[in-house]
Order: C-alpha cells, then structure tokens, then sequence
C-alpha cells in the first residue's frame, strides 16, 4: 500500500482542479498540494466544453465572478502570449422580436454595479457608432453591450443571418478561449513550483483529525488535512463520502462540429445564438410521421430558444460548432454519458433557422461530423458551490454547470483565497456551499426569474 501525507488534497484535475492547484501554489508556493484524479487531466467534461466566455448574467453577482475569471484569463494570456489562444468578438444574442423589454432588463440587472460596461443603444443611421467585431483580438475589442434595432445595420453587420431579425444584442466582454490550452499552461506552471499529482479513484473518505482518503479500494492512502473536491459532475458522490447531500443535478449537454466544407458560416461570425423559440425545420410529411411517433412526436413540437453556432479554429480554420442546451432531464452519472443519435440532425435544423447557409447540410453532415458532449453538474439557481462546508477542512468547487471553462481561474483563486485565509470578494458569500442557511441570500436566489442556463 502507498501512503501519502498532504496537506490540501484537491479531487479532480478538470479545468477547475487544476485552477484551483494552480491559485493555491501561485498564492503560497511552500504550501502541500496534491491534485489527485482517477484519468488523465482535462480528459472528462472540461474536454467536451464549447470553449466560449462571458461576462453577460442576468445577475450582478454572477456578472462579478465571471468578470473576475475574465481579468485573470487576460493575465494569464498576457504573461503567456495568449497560450489560451484568447479571443473576444463577442457572443451575439439574435430575435425577431422588436420589443425586448425583458432582455434589456436582464442586462440592465447583470451590469447595474459595472460602469465600464455601458449597454448602447444604436436605433438607426449610418451605423451609429457601433464597432463590428472585425477582428478576433481581445486586446482591441471594446466593453459593454451594443444593442441594434435597426433592419438595416443588422443586415450590414450580419448579412448571413436569417432576414427576419430583428434585433441583436452584441456582448463586447466575451470570446472563445481554449480549456485544453489554459488546463495545461497550469498545470505546468503548478508542477514547476513542487505541486504533486497522484492518479487514482477516490472511493472511500474517512474523518477524524485529518482526513483519510482511500484511491483505488486501499492500494493508496493519502492523509490530507484538508480536501477540496471538484470532481465535476462526481461531486455529489465525493460529498456523499462525508454525508453530505449536495442539492445538484446532472444534466447532459450535446454539441456537434464539423468541417464546414461548404463554407456557410463566416469565419468571422461571433459566437451566435438565436433566442427564439422554433418547430424544427421539417417538411409536412415527416412533422406528421414525428408527431405520430410517441418517441419522437416532440421534435414536431415547439422547442426551446439558445441554439448556438461559432466557427471553430480561427479565422484560418474550417470547422463549426453547434449546440443546444435543451436537455433538462436529471441523469445518473456515468464517465461514459449516453447521447442522442438524432441530436446532429436536431441541432443543424436548429441553427440553420438563424443561419440559413446552414441548410446545405440537412441529410448530409459530413461523415468527419463529431458528436460530443458531457454533464452539465448545476444547482437550481446555477450558482456554483465554491468554499467550505459543514465539515472542516473539506471544500467544494463544483456544480459549474455550463460555464466552468469560463470561471475556472476565478473559482481556483477563490477556493485559494478561502483555503489561505485570505481577503474574500464580495461574492463570496453567495456562491459558498453554506449559502443555504443565510435566508437573505435563500431569497435571492428564490427572485431570481432567469437562472441563465445555456
Ligand atoms: C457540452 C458542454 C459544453 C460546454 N460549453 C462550455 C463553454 O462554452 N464555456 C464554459 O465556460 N463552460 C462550458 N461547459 C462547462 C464546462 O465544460 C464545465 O463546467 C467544466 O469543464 C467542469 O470542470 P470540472 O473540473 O468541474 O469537471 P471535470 O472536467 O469533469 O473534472 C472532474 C474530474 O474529476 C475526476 N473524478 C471524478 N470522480 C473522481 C474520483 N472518485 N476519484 C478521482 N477523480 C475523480 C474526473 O476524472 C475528472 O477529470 C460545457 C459543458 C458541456 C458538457
């Protein structure tokens, strides 16, 4: 049997493990670390991730937290250049709704405290001041929101966008970044100041004094002071080693990509999403044959907004991706998730309404098409779980949900802040596992109208 003796066991080297390894030593590099994981680092959800950020919430305090990752996804590709291949055109929210009321109050709501991001109105003329996101460097891009209602510069901006938009909403904080890059630039850099790895399932955690954590049914024993569990979409069933009940659910997500040989998305196009409602774009024999079909008659069936499409490497690359969050349906945890073999299909009809190019694909995706996805681990208010719990000495950083590429750095530096006793942020408080039993944070999360699930 092995033994280890560590000081801060951290549970999972998914791009939040690794982020918060990298906090802890970056913060105090004579401190223990070991990062422990059952596979390869980044292998499991943090490699399925669409790779997109931004600081758009309809929350002020999620505003804050993600701005926080941004500012330190900047420092990293600064000191680095830009290893994470950072980029910021922007996310693109698209509708044929003229009146948006409630999608200026969500931004309204999630930048009230954020002077520097200024939501601008562009209602007709020449172009109005807006800057198109002409180039793909974050350094030059500007903040805030750009909002346009005007046919016309929507049609000069987005000439490949379906003729009945109406109204845009342009992110400016927000791009594309890669995980894959970020995972391993800290990892390196927490290796070269003595931060351990170990690699071996967790599956039994005794506490006493310290605790005693068993990898791979006793082969190894690591005694840790303290623990920090980021076991993704496993961190429930880490926690339920210590009788702790997590209130979170296990949603899968799917994407697909592929090599966009018929050229219908432009290189330069933002990351897109088309917030309408839509009946998938099926001919009237097969929406009957669906609708016939027990299984499949809700794909004749309005469905949810969010479809989401972006070129994928690059303005020299060739591939797209595509992906639609509108799975709500709680699943068991396997590191194997099951997915939709009609998802491609579902997603390209899907996207092709706000991108018509699209459409030259419908019954032929290329057979290089891939069809991935993973869980998206959330709570019900899709806050994360980052800090202490009931039992001292053992932390989460869990349930990110659809943005943990994103919050990574912010989430490891928290749990770095917490860990080493240092000054906390404001959000702190709301994003602590121990939330729950502050009834004026309780009820916040209950007026929340839009959790902000994509
Ligand atoms: C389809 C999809 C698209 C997404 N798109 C985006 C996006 O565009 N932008 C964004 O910011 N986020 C996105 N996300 C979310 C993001 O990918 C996740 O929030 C993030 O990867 C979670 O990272 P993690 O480190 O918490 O989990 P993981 O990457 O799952 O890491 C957890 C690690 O814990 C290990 N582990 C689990 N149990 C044990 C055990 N018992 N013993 C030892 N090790 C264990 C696992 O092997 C794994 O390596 C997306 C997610 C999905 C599914």
């Amino acid at each position: 049997m092995n033994r280890i003796d560590t000081n801060v066991l951290v549970i999972g080297a998914g791009s939040v493990g690794i982020a918060v390894a990298y906090y802890l030593k970056k913060h105090d590099p004579s401190l223990d670390v070991t990062l422990a994981d059952c596979g390869q680092p980044m292998a499991f959800t943090s490699a399925q991730s669409g790779e997109n950020y931004r600081n758009w919430w309809p929350n002020p305090m999620m505003r804050a937290f993600t701005d926080r990752s941004v500012d330190l996804m900047e420092e990293i590709a600064l000191e680095s250049d830009n290893v994470l291949q950072m980029t910021r055109r922007g996310y693109v929210l698209a509708t044929r709704q003229t009146d948006i009321d409630v999608h200026l109050a969500e931004l309204e709501a999630g930048y009230v405290d954020s002077p520097e991001n200024q939501i601008r109105m562009h209602t007709g003329g020449a172009n109005g001041g807006y800057q198109p996101a002409v180039e793909e460097d974050w350094k030059s891009a500007p903040n805030g929101v750009d909002v346009l209602t005007d046919k016309a510069m929507i049609e000069k901006a987005f000439p490949y966008f379906d003729q009945e938009i109406r109204s845009v909403i342009h992110i400016r904080r927000a791009g594309m970044i890669s995980g894959q890059q970020m995972g391993q630039y800290m990892l390196q850099a927490y290796r070269e100041v003595g931060g351990k790895r170990l690699t071996g399932k967790v599956d039994h955690i005794d506490s006493a004094d310290t605790f005693s954590v068993q990898l791979d049914n006793g082969a190894t024993i690591v005694q840790a002071a303290r623990i920090v569990n980021a076991a993704g979409p496993f961190v429930g069933d880490i926690a339920g080693m210590l009788g702790i009940d997590l209130p979170v659910d296990n949603w899968v997500q799917q994407k697909i990509a592929f090599e966009d040989t018929k050229k219908a998305i432009a290189r330069t196009m933002p990351f897109s999403i088309d917030l309408d409602p839509q009946y998938l774009d099926w001919d009237e024999d097969e929406r009957q044959l669906l609708a016939e079909d027990p299984d499949f008659a809700w794909l004749a069936r309005e469905l949810p907004g969010a479809i989401h499409c972006r070129p994928e490497g690059g303005d020299r690359g060739a591939w797209v991706k595509l992906g639609w969050a509108y799975n709500s349906a709680a699943a068991a945890v396997s590191f194997a998730p099951e997915f939709d073999d009609q998802f491609p299909e579902i997603v390209l009809r899907g996207a092709a309404r706000l991108n018509p190019a699209l459409r030259a694909y419908y019954g032929q995706l290329p057979r290089s098409t891939v069809h991935y996805g993973g869980y998206y681990t959330l709570t019900e208010e899709n806050w994360p779980l980052l800090g202490p719990t009931d039992v001292d000495g053992f932390y989460l950083a869990g349930a990110l949900s659809g943005f943990g590429t994103m919050a990574a750095c912010a989430s490891g530096d928290l749990l770095a802040r917490h860990l080493l006793n240092r000054d906390l942020p404001d959000y702190a408080a709301m994003l602590s596992p121990l939330r729950y039993k502050d009834p004026s944070i309780v009820a916040m999360m209950n007026a929340q109208q839009n959790p902000g699930i994509l």
